[in-house]
């Protein structure tokens, strides 16, 4: 009987991961530890056969090595998300390697930083299919299918899963639109790293609050540096755009959607404010 991490992105057949890493010591742990998770593990030891076999077995994960030979995990991630998105969890020789991919847009969803303990891998890899399941399950009501969030000038798409921003399409990371999203549940209202690491990332062990970061600084560069103000120490907080088309949405949210999403989503976000 399948587990629920098996089913957690394809029903009834198991996980499938491919893992790109040039380190044979490290690939084999990996692999071995997966596999007695019940997983299906492809292993590549560099770029172009990495993005060849990710083609070839249409993972439901990837675990993907910065350095590689051939070409680097930037070029592969790019290449394996140019035809249909898939979940990267990126390893990292340095923390700040990490920043540095997210301000060039590399769209992993997840960071983990060498040395790594494989128990860490697998909880952080449960954790990034648990939201790849959320966001591919259906809208829970009809209503909400047909809201979308307005922000003055950014059009949230709740069911589609799509942003715009001044009337332009913004491609999201899967991460990237659930932080948005979480953000936009509490507009104006500071929200810190730890809320954020645990609604967006199910991740109750807060050391992973670079990865909020680095999503943020991935958001601001694609929706616009006002969008999300840090408030130093404590969080961010997603700041209520202008519409300078429609003077009456500048002073808050239209259409009605928003106030009731923040007004229920409000008082649980805000507990716990560090
Ligand atoms: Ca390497």
């Amino acid at each position: 009987m399948p587990t629920p991490e098996k089913t957690a992105a394809t029903g009834d057949s198991p996980v499938r991961v491919v893992v790109i890493e040039d380190e044979p010591t490290i690939t084999r742990a990996i692999a071995d530890r997966l596999t007695a998770e019940g997983w299906e593990v492809s292993t590549a030891l560099d770029g172009p056969s990495g993005v060849r076999m990710v083609a070839e077995v249409r993972p439901d994960v990837v675990v993907l090595d910065v350095m590689l030979p051939g070409f680097d995990g930037l070029e592969v991630c790019r290449r394996i998300q140019a035809d249909e998105p898939v979940p990267v969890l990126m390893l990292t020789a340095r923390d700040d390697e990490t920043d540095m991919l997210v301000g060039l847009g590399v769209g992993a969803d997840d960071y983990m930083t060498k040395p790594f303990s494989m128990r860490e891998l697998v909880a952080r890899l449960k954790a990034l299919l648990r939201r790849v399941r959320r966001a591919g399950a259906p809208a829970p009501t009809e209503a909400e299918k047909q809201e979308a969030l307005e922000f003055g000038d950014l059009v949230i798409d709740r069911a589609g899963r799509r942003v715009m921003r001044a009337g332009e399409p913004a491609h999201l990371t899967p991460t990237e639109f659930d932080l948005l999203l979480c953000l936009a549940s509490a507009p104006g209202t500071v929200l810190t790293r730890e809320q954020l690491l645990a609604d967006v990332w199910d991740w109750v062990d807060a050391t992973g609050t670079r990865t909020v970061d680095s999503h943020v600084k991935a958001l601001r560069r694609k929706l616009g540096a006002d969008l999300v103000r840090t408030v130093h120490g404590v969080g961010y907080a997603l700041e209520i755009p202008e519409d300078p088309e429609a003077g009456a949405a500048a002073s808050g949210p239209s259409s009605g959607t928003a106030p009731d999403l923040s007004s229920m989503a409000t008082p649980n976000l805000s507990t716990g404010d560090s």
